[in-house]
């Protein structure tokens, strides 16, 4: 067994058993391996044991390897969990499946836009930056429901549910907290919270979908 297939069994044992801590079905957690800087070689065993949710915070990198192994396995779905340009909009919407970094309206009506043309429709999630932190992409917590009350309504598009990066030298309970409360008010399904750090913690505050890359392929370079 390589090792990247032992640390995935291990990520899995870690989710299911957080899932049970906080009674909860641990079928209800899916798990985004994260597999940016790393290539084809490292991905391959994942996708032999059946893996198929993988996420990318580059659209370009996605681009390099990840149409090839789209032709090969059918029913792989692809998360952007970047930044998103405008400029990158037409390549993004044509390759991923589910664009995670929704945070401003510009960026949203160029989707809307690229969606219709190509009548393709990956599901969207809003980003939120719950630490408020400048250097950080997101919509402001206070701004949220307006924000998706927007897309859905005046732009017509399908939101599914809110992303969250919280600050690295904060406990991440309040901000996991945080996106889980906005995403019961606006009655999103998908909360997608909790990285190799801290996914068991996101688990039990409510996350749908923890995105894990270091813990599954080791550390990047
Ligand atoms: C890189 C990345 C992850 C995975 O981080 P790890 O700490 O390696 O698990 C999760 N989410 C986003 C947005 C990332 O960019």
């Amino acid at each position: 067994m390589s090792d990247s297939t032992a640390a995935y069994d291990e990520v899995n044992r870690r989710i299911a058993a957080a899932a049970v801590a906080a009674s909860r079905d641990p079928s209800q957690i899916t798990l985004v391996a994260v597999t940016k800087t790393h290539g084809p070689e490292i991905i391959q065993p994942l996708l032999k044991a059946g893996h198929r949710v993988y996420g990318e915070n580059r659209v370009q990198e996605a681009q390099g390897k990840w149409p090839d192994l789209k032709r090969r396995y059918a029913d792989i779905e692809l998360h952007l969990i970047g930044p998103l340009q405008s400029n990158k909009a037409r390549e993004a919407v044509s390759l991923f499946d589910v664009i995670e970094s929704v945070d401003r309206e510009k960026i949203a009506r160029v989707l809307a836009g690229e969606m219709a043309r190509q009548d393709r429709w990956p599901e969207l999630l809003v980003q939120v930056n719950t630490g408020l932190e400048a250097q950080k992409a997101g919509i402001a917590p206070d701004e949220a429901k307006a924000f998706v009350q927007h897309l859905r309504y005046d732009l017509h598009l399908n939101i599914r549910g809110l992303m969250c990066i919280p600050p690295f030298d904060q406990p991440p309970i309040s901000h996991f907290q945080q996106l889980a409360g906005l995403a019961q008010e606006l009655a999103l399904p998908v909360i997608s919270m909790g990285m190799s750090n801290d996914f068991e913690q996101a688990i039990a505050c409510g996350a749908t979908h923890v995105r894990v890359g270091s813990a599954l392929f080791g550390a990047r370079t």
